[in-house]
C-alpha cells in the first residue's frame, strides 16, 4: 500500500516550468553586473540555494567574469552577497512560485480519499517556504510536514536525510510505501537514497523549462523532443517511473495497489480471493433503514434467482445472516414440519454429515443414506433408500461436497424426486455461480449457497433460493426464532427489502458489486470456464510433479481439488507455511480415510496465479521433499 507521497515544490507541484528561481537568480547575479544563461542555472537545480549560488560561482568562465568586475571582493563573500540578493529577488516573484501546476487538484482530492499522506522536501530555504505556504494552502494545498535542509543539519539533496525526516514524522517505517516526486536530477536521486519508488515529472518540470504559454507555442515534433530529452535525463539518474502530469500518480498508486493487494491468494472454498473493487466497496458505512439500502438488498434478491435461471414469479431469493450453515439450519429447520414428515439425507462428506448434526440438534426424524466419500450420490442409492422408507418426505444432498471437491449428479436426481411429490433441499453452497445451475429444469424447492463462495462476495450472509409455492406452506414450521426463513421471507416481500435483524450491509455492498463482476465476466458460463480452465492446468500439473488425486477426475468438480500426501511422512504444515510466505494460502484436507490437502481453483484467481503456484509447488517438492520431479 502506498501510504505517503513526498513532493518536491517548484516545477513538480507548484511554479510552471520552474521560472521562479531562475528569473531570480538571473537578477541577483546581474544586480552585480554578471549575466547567467538559463542552462548555467538549470544545471543544478534542486539543490538548496547557498550551495547552489556556490555552484555556480565555481563555474570557471562566472569566476573570471567575477574577479575582472569586483577584483576586491573574495569569491566566498559574493556568495553570500548574491544569496541575499537572490532571496530579495525570489520574494518578488512569489504569486507566481506558489502557483499549483495543472493536475494538482486532482492529486490532493485523491489522497485525502485514500488515506495517503503528502509532505514536501524543498531546496528553498525554512524563510522561502514560510511565505510559500499560505499562498500554497489558499489554493487548497497544505502538506502535512514541510521539510528544508535546515531542519537536517543543512544536509539537502541528493541525501535522504529529508526524506527520511518526512517519513520519520509521519510515522512510516517502509520506504517502499512511500512515493517520492520531483522533476530534477536531484530529485530522483534524493528518492532513490531514501529507498522510496523514486518518479519523475516532465511537463511543467525544470528540464524542459518552459512557462504554460511557450509550450503551447512549441510545434509538436518540438514538445515531443523536450520530452523525450527530459524522460531520458531522468531515466538515467534512476526514475522508477517517469509521468508528464502530477496527476498521472493516481492511475500508477492504483496500479501498485493492486499489485500488493492481490497478496496473499486464498487457494480456499470461501472466504476466497475477492477483487479489489469488491473489497473497496465496504469503504462506506450505511444505514439499515435507508431506502438505497432496501432498493438494493431486492436488488440482489432478484439477481440471484436470474443467476439460477429461474423466473421471479416462480422462485425468490431469501437472505440469511450469517455464515452458510446457518442457511442450511434455517431451510432444514423451516421446510420441514413439525408432524408427519421424515428427512433422507444422502452424505458422502463433512457437509452431509453437517445436514444430518443439523436435523439431530432439530429433532426432526431423518434417515441417513452414507455414501463413500469418493463416490457420487446416485439416484439408483436414492430410490432404493426411498423404497425402503415410504415414509420420506423430504430429501435432502449437497451439490459440490467440498470435502473432496465431488460434483454430485443433482440434475438426475431432484428431478425425478420432485416428481414424486418429495419436497427437495440442495445445499449448492461452493457450486452455485461457479457451475451452471437451473433451478427451473432442476425442480428443486430449497437451493442454499452463501456470500462468500462463487459469487465471490465476503462472509456474512447466506442464500435460500426457494421455489415460492413451497416456501408459502411453512409458516409455523420453524424451530427457531432467529433461522424462521418463512419470517424472514415475509419482512423482505412486506417491507420492500427490509432485513428481519441488523444485516451485514457492508457485506451486502460488496456482494452487489460481485454480481456486477460476475455479469461483466461473462456470467456463469463465463465464470465456470475460468475455474475450469484453473482445475485442469492445477490437477495436471500436480500429477505430473507426482501428486496423487483422491477421487476420480470424471466426478470432479471445477471448485476444489483434493491431493493425497506424497509421502507417510510429509509435513502440511511446513508445505503450507511455505507457500504461505511466497503469497498463497491452501487448504488442509478434511477426507477422513486418506491424509489429504486441498487446493481451491475459485475466487479471483488465474491460470497464471495457478502457474505461478505450481513452479513454487515443484521447488518444495524438489528441493524440500527430495523427490524427483519428471518435468
Ligand atoms: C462452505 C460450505 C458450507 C457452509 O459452511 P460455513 O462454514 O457455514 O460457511 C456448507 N456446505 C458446503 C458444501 C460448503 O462448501
Amino acid at each position: 500500500m502506498i501510504e505517503a507521497i513526498v513532493l518536491d515544490w517548484a516545477g513538480t507541484t507548484v511554479d510552471y516550468g520552474s521560472r521562479a528561481p531562475i528569473i531570480a537568480f538571473q537578477k541577483a547575479f546581474a544586480q552585480f553586473d554578471i549575466e547567467l544563461t538559463e542552462d548555467t542555472i538549470r544545471q543544478d537545480v534542486g539543490l538548496d540555494k547557498m550551495t547552489h549560488v556556490r555552484k555556480i560561482l565555481q563555474t570557471p568562465e562566472i569566476a573570471n567574469s567575477w574577479e575582472t568586475k569586483h577584483p576586491t571582493v573574495p569569491l566566498a563573500k559574493a556568495a553570500e552577497e548574491i544569496y541575499a540578493q537572490f532571496q530579495v529577488e525570489i520574494n518578488r516573484v512569489l504569486a507566481e512560485t506558489a502557483q499549483l501546476k495543472p493536475g494538482m487538484t486532482e492529486l490532493i482530492k485523491f489522497a485525502k480519499a485514500h488515506h495517503i499522506q503528502l509532505a514536501t522536501t524543498t531546496g528553498y530555504t525554512q524563510a522561502m517556504l514560510d511565505r510559500i505556504l499560505p499562498l500554497a494552502s489558499k489554493q487548497g494545498y497544505a502538506p502535512l510536514y514541510n521539510i528544508t535542509s535546515e531542519q537536517t543539519n543543512l544536509i539537502g539533496r541528493p541525501k535522504p536525510d529529508m526524506v527520511e525526516l518526512a517519513m520519520k514524522k509521519m510515522g512510516i517505517s517502509d520506504p517502499s510505501h512511500v512515493i517520492k516526486v520531483g522533476d530534477t536530477v536531484n530529485d530522483i536521486l534524493e528518492g532513490k537514497s531514501a529507498g522510496t519508488i523514486s518518479i519523475g515529472v516532465v511537463d511543467g518540470g525544470n528540464l524542459i523549462g518552459l512557462s504554460q504559454q511557450e509550450v503551447a507555442h512549441l510545434s509538436i515534433e518540438q514538445r515531443d523532443r523536450y520530452h523525450a530529452r527530459a524522460t531520458a535525463i531522468l531515466k538515467e539518474a534512476g526514475a522508477d517511473e517517469i509521468i508528464n502530469n502530477i496527476a498521472d500518480l493516481i492511475p500508477l498508486i492504483e496500479s501498485i495497489d493492486d499489485q500488493q493487494h492481490e497478496m496473499p491468494l486464498l487457494l480456499t472454498p470461501g472466504p476466497l480471493t475477492t477483487s479489489f473493487t469488491v473489497k473497496e466497496t465496504m469503504l462506506v458505512d450505511h444505514g439499515t433503514w435507508d431506502d438505497d439500502y432496501k432498493e438494493l438488498t431486492q436488488w440482489v434478491r432478484r439477481e440471484l434467482v436470474t443467476v439460477g435461471h429461474a423466473s421471479e414469479d416462480d422462485y425468490t431469493a431469501v437472505l440469511m445472516q450469517g455464515s452458510g450453515s446457518f442457511g442450511v439450519e434455517a431451510a432444514i429447520g423451516t421446510a420441514v414440519p413439525k408432524e408427519n414428515a421424515t428427512l433422507l439425507i444422502a452424505a458422502n462428506g463433512a457437509y452431509g454429515e453437517r445436514m444430518i448434526e443439523i436435523a439431530d440438534y432439530l429433532a426432526i426424524p431423518h434417515v441417513d443414506l452414507k455414501v463413500d466419500e469418493d463416490q457420487t450420490v446416485t439416484l439408483d442409492a436414492v430410490e432404493k433408500a426411498l423404497a425402503a422408507h415410504p415414509e420420506v418426505t423430504h430429501f435432502a444432498m449437497v451439490h459440490c461436497e467440498t470435502t473432496t471437491g465431488i460434483l454430485n449428479p443433482i440434475e438426475s436426481i431432484i428431478p425425478v424426486l420432485a416428481d414424486k411429490g418429495i419436497i427437495t433441499l440442495v445445499d449448492a453452497m461452493s457450486s452455485f455461480g461457479g457451475v451452471p445451475i437451473d433451478l427451473t429444469q432442476f425442480k428443486v424447492d430449497y437451493l442454499i449457497t452463501s456470500s462468500n463462495k462463487c459469487v465471490q462476495g465476503v462472509p456474512g450472509f447466506s442464500i435460500v433460493l426457494a421455489k415460492k409455492n413451497t416456501l408459502s406452506t411453512t409458516e409455523g414450521n420453524a424451530r427457531s426464532l432467529a433461522l424462521d426463513l418463512y419470517a424472514q421471507y415475509r419482512t423482505f416481500e412486506d417491507h420492500d427489502g427490509k432485513w428481519r435483524f441488523t444485516s451485514p450491509t457492508h457485506v451486502v455492498y460488496a456482494f452487489a458489486e460481485a454480481l456486477r463482476e460476475l455479469e461483466q465476466e461473462g456470467g456463469v458460463t463465463a465464470r465456470t470456464h475460468r475455474y475450469q480452465t484453473n482445475e485442469t492446468l492445477l490437477r495436471e500439473g500436480m500429477q505430473n510433479l507426482g501428486y496423487e488425486l483422491v477421487i476420480d477426475k470424471t466426478v470432479q468438480s471445477p471448485i476444489i481439488t483434493s491431493f493425497k500426501f506424497p509421502t507417510t511422512d510429509f509435513n502440511f504444515r511446513a508445505f503450507y507455511e511455505y507457500l504461505k510466505d511466497r503469497g498463497f494460502i491452501i487448504y488442509p484436507g478434511k477426507v477422513s480415510k486418506c491424509d489429504s490437502f486441498r487446493i481451491g481453483n475459485i475466487g479471483e484467481v488465474s491460470a497464471d496465479d495457478i502457474s505461478r503456484l505450481l513452479n513454487l509447488i515443484k521447488t518444495y517438492t524438489e528441493e524440500e521433499l527430495k523427490i524427483p520431479v519428471s518435468r
